[in-house]
């Protein structure tokens, strides 16, 4: 029987088969077939702990007792209020205010229109956003125009506003530095930089050094342009350290969290903001106000679930694990020796390669191939095109990192043949 369902990023043309899943654990996906997959890419880099982790499971379940859904414009309730407070105390400083919505596309948007109404409300209406070649900040019409121009936004082009984009860092980054420099000296002055630190997600797990960002940061407070980082991926240890911002030192103006905020459990998302960015749109004038919300706004389930995040987070050794995942990761890249494979690199939890193919896209002919090939050896681990990227949830077994690799060096062989 055929589904109703449209599924996102998904050919439906193409009718690949789509595994129905009935329960998850840890790293582990079974199937009402009875099949069991493992999830090496996290679904889509939102777990971070493990699927069905116990105590966010409990936390969800204990919520749901008292409190569903709450209108948050002008209402408050504990859980908002707990969790505000935790990310606060982990978050760099000086961020210092905490807004909440439900995905990472819309964190982004808020920050964007925090960023504007900041400097509207400042009495110096700026407009020009500066962001990165390659980058992806989500697929709402405000994250795609920030975002790299290409097959995933073709269709919606004319409606994306314009923005003005750096160069990917080069080996020292100066190329990208210099043009930022030169767009924060030339024309109206810029309301924003937006960035991804340190690895580009969907662009292609492009990595770029820490110096880089940290530079970036400065150039942009030297001229007063609001720095945004964007660690919608990048956050909850995925780079080896809490934030990647912490690599380099950076504190941004506004800082964009989900996925693993939830430890990826269920939607949300925040975006956090400094003292001054909130307290410019302080005023007794209503016309003042942040003009933002979404229904579920600060839904407290997702902000249990949130909680007991931030609890496993203070209470377990969760570093640790990462470390540890980091070094596993580390020394099945290195063992993967294909002229097939280039481009080998890694980033924390993160590792990436690519597939040898002169045609390499996207849309590459090798990405349906390999999807089916790894799908066959019960992986889920999508390719994006002919790159190949690794991003399990911490709590992965070595038995189940070696079945990763091992189906990655059999694709290499069977493609070369
Ligand atoms: N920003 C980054 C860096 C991302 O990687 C993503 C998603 O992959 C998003 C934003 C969008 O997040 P969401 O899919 O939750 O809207």
């Amino acid at each position: 029987m055929s589904s109703p369902v449209w599924h996102p990023f998904t050919q439906h043309g193409l009718n690949e088969p789509i595994p129905q899943v009935a329960r998850m654990e840890g790293a582990s996906i079974h199937t009402v077939d009875g099949e069991r997959y493992v999830d090496a890419i996290s679904s889509w880099w939102v777990t971070t702990h493990g699927h069905c982790h116990p105590r966010i499971m409990a936390a969800i379940r204990a919520q749901t007792e008292t409190l569903d859904q709450l209108i948050f414009a002008g209402w408050t309730h504990e859980p908002a209020e707990r969790l505000a407070r935790g990310l606060i105390e982990i978050a760099p400083k000086p961020l210092a205010h905490v807004f909440f919505s439900d995905s990472g596309s819309t964190s982004v948007e808020v920050a964007l229109k925090m960023a504007l109404g900041y400097w509207l409300n400042r009495g110096e209406p700026r407009h020009r956003i500066i962001v990165m070649e390659h980058s992806y900040h989500g697929d709402t019409i405000g994250a795609m125009s920030v975002g790299e121009r290409g097959v995933y936004n073709r269709a919606y082009q004319p409606l994306l506003f314009d923005v003005d984009t750096l160069p990917f860092p080069g080996d020292d980054g100066a190329n990208t530095l210099e043009a930022l420099e030169t767009l924060c000296r030339q024309g109206p002055p810029p309301a924003a930089l937006i960035v991804e630190p340190l690895i580009l997600g969907a662009g292609g797990m492009l990595i770029y050094p820490a110096h880089v960002l940290a530079a970036m940061r400065e150039i942009c407070r030297t001229h007063g342009v609001l720095f945004i980082a964007d660690e919608v991926m990048t956050g909850w240890g995925r780079t080896g350290m809490l934030f990647a911002c912490q690599h380099a030192g950076v504190s941004p103006d506004i800082m964009c969290l989900s996925k693993g905020l939830t430890g990826g459990a269920i939607p949300l998302a925040v975006t956090l903001a400094t003292g001054e960015i909130f307290d410019a749109h302080l005023s007794d004038d209503r016309g003042r106000m942040f003009f933002h919300s979404s229904s579920y706004t600060a839904n407290p389930i997702a902000c249990a679930a949130a909680n007991a995040n931030l609890d496993i987070w203070r209470e377990e050794p969760v570093m640790d694990r990462i470390a540890s995942l980091t070094r596993r990761q580390a020394e099945r890249l290195d063992r993967l020796d294909s002229p097939q494979i280039v481009q080998r690199r890694q980033l924390g939890t993160i590792t990436a390669m690519e597939f040898v193919d002169p045609y390499g896209d996207y849309l590459s002919a090798l990405g349906p191939l390999l999807n089916r090939f790894f799908r066959a050896r019960g992986l889920l681990l999508r390719p994006m095109g002919n790159l190949v990227y690794v991003m399990p949830p911490y709590c992965i077994g070595d038995e189940d990192l070696d079945r990763i690799y091992g189906a990655i060096a059999e694709a290499a062989v069977d493609i070369a043949r």
